[in-house]
């Protein structure tokens, strides 16, 4: 039987539970928000997915409401992405219809509303967000919300607003770890009729990085440059393409930019890294920054040694060598370097 959908809800019809890869970095999610779809009735009211952009939060919110629709077309459930619930307020203030638009947000059986870190310093559609939250919740009607990060941490958001996130369940969604992305590139890539293999998919999983549109992104590159040079997918041309991505990238990181992270991370000021300072603490994540920077950015080693008060090119390579030292060793050093490696780059 074909099941027609609602027309308004916005819903993507192409994101469902079904195509969403699991793994320990969101299984939780997708637990909880299968959950919330199966028992509405005594779920909690409120359910708030958090995490970085691009880990499925959208995806998952689609999810829940298509399968609340396709269990049941007569509920009204709304898709709103906060930009556009801003953007609707805003008009309907403008043409005096704002009793219409809170009627319309009052009437729904279940509401999903996107980035609610969008309503950050805009006081007027948080006072009517806050209202909308309050008479859904004496209705006990049932209410998803997505966000960047945890509601403390949201910026410019009142605190009213922010309990009431907090009182509902919040749940992480996490960067997917290498197993999961290999998954994932293999489904989207059996999805989409791209032949991959799992040693090719697994070698992809490996270089990039732990963001799932990224992923997707440099699968689609990779197809396209394979179907252009009519060429099977292979090591060869993944790793071609993947070496082009990085040098894009390289272009958009400062070395000030990275010489904060790590000195934020070790709990050191800039000045102290750009020292002549010599005690332990210092001089190794001196060389984390440095070795940081001559991997994501294009300076040669010259450049970076000025960055660290004049310092000479050879002091750049040699901290190089010793954090390739401490990948060998396998010491904690080089784990510290790893994690902030990943989170430069993603
Ligand atoms: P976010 O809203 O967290 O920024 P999205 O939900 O838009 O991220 O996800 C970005 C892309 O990655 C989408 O195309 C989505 O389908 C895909 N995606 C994310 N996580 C998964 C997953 N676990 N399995 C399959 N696809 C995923
Ligand atoms: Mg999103």
């Amino acid at each position: 039987m074909k099941i027609k959908l609602s027309t308004y809800t916005g819903i993507n019809q192409k994101y469902q539970f079904h195509n969403f890869i699991e793994g320990k970095s969101n299984q939780l999610a997708l637990y909880v928000s299968y959950r919330f779809t199966n028992n509405l009735k005594n779920f909690y009211n409120l359910l708030f997915l958090y995490g970085k952009s691009g880990l499925g939060k959208t995806h998952l919110l689609h999810a829940i409401g298509n399968k609340i629709l396709i269990e049941d077309y007569r509920k009204k459930v709304i898709y709103v992405h906060s930009e556009n619930f801003i953007q609707n307020m805003i008009n309907s203030l403008k043409n005096n219809s704002i009793e219409k638009f809170k009627n319309y947000y009052r009437s729904i059986d279940v509401l999903l509303i996107d980035d609610i870190q969008f309503f950050s310093n805009k006081k007027r559609s948080q006072e009517e967000l806050f209202n909308t939250l309050n008479t859904l919740f004496e209705k006990r009607q049932k209410i998803v919300i997505t966000a960047n990060c945890y509601p403390s941490y949201i910026s410019g958001i009142n605190e009213c607003l922010k309990s009431r996130f907090k009182w509902g369940l919040t749940i992480s969604i996490n960067p997917p770890e290498l197993n999961t992305r290999i998954n994932i590139l293999l489904h989207k890539a059996l999805e989409n009729k791209i032949n991959l293999t799992y040693e090719i998919a697994k070698f992809i999983a490996r270089k990039s990085y732990s963001n799932v549109r990224e992923l997707e992104g440099i699968l689609k590159k990779i197809h396209i440059a394979s179907l252009f040079n009519k060429e099977k997918i292979t090591i060869h041309l993944a790793k071609k393409i993947l070496n082009k991505l990085m040098k894009y990238k390289k272009k958009n990181i400062d070395i000030l930019s990275i010489q904060k992270t790590v000195s934020k991370y070790f709990n050191i000021t800039i000045s102290d890294m750009i020292s002549k300072k010599r005690s332990q603490s210092i001089v190794q994540s001196r060389q984390i920054a440095m070795t940081l920077i001559k991997k994501l950015t294009k300076y040669s080693l010259s450049d970076i040694g000025i960055a660290f008060g004049k310092k000479n090119h050879t002091t750049v390579l040699y901290a190089c060598k010793k954090i390739n030292q401490f990948k060998k060793q396998k010491k904690q050093i080089y784990y510290d370097f790893l994690y902030l490696f990943n989170q430069l780059n993603s």
